[in-house]
């Protein structure tokens, strides 16, 4: 690493930490020639996988919202936390291993799938259902945003429009 002072390219390493909970490495550095310390940032490159939807348009993969969907899916059951995260896990490690630049969304929804079928059946179906349908407009990354978006509480009617209906 080059020196920011002297320019000279020689330093040791006096200090090494990862950041907060950021996918960053802090390195306090002192410089050999001129002594002085200076600190540098190491960030794991940003996955360039893309996700292909069905209509052909490319989203960046995201871990977070494949988590989000099969935390939905498992709702209130009782589900421990790590068991979701053995999934998502899984998940990624395939799709890692498999595919370098693009993979379609249909085999994201596939693994999804298998995980929940292997967790809990209530969860299965519940992604299911909503997976089904969708699959044939073409958009697994919708469901995953669907299921996101429901809070567990009791289905509306299709169709309604405006506020439920309150009281009662
Ligand atoms: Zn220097």
């Amino acid at each position: 690493m080059r020196c920011p002072y002297c320019k000279t390219d020689s330093d040791k390493v006096v200090d090494t930490r990862s950041v907060d909970e950021s996918w960053a490495t802090r390195r306090r550095r002192e410089c050999l020639k001129c002594g002085r310390r200076f600190t540098t940032y190491e960030r794991v490159e940003e996955s360039p996988l893309k996700v292909v939807k069905k209509d052909g348009s490319r989203v960046p993969f995201d871990r977070t919202k494949i988590r989000l969907g099969i935390e939905r899916a498992c709702g209130n059951l009782p589900i421990p936390a790590e068991t979701i995260d053995g999934a998502v896990a899984s998940i990624e490690n395939e799709v890692f291993s498999k595919y370098e630049r693009e993979v379609p969304s249909v085999l994201i929804g596939e693994l999804v799938m298998r995980e929940l079928a292997g967790i809990n059946k209530v969860a299965y179906v519940r992604f299911a259902s909503v997976y089904r349908e969708f699959q044939e407009v073409g958009e697994f990354y919708n469901v995953l945003e669907e299921i996101n978006d429901s809070s567990g509480s009791a289905p509306r009617p299709q169709g309604a429009t405006g506020p439920a209906p309150g009281g009662d």
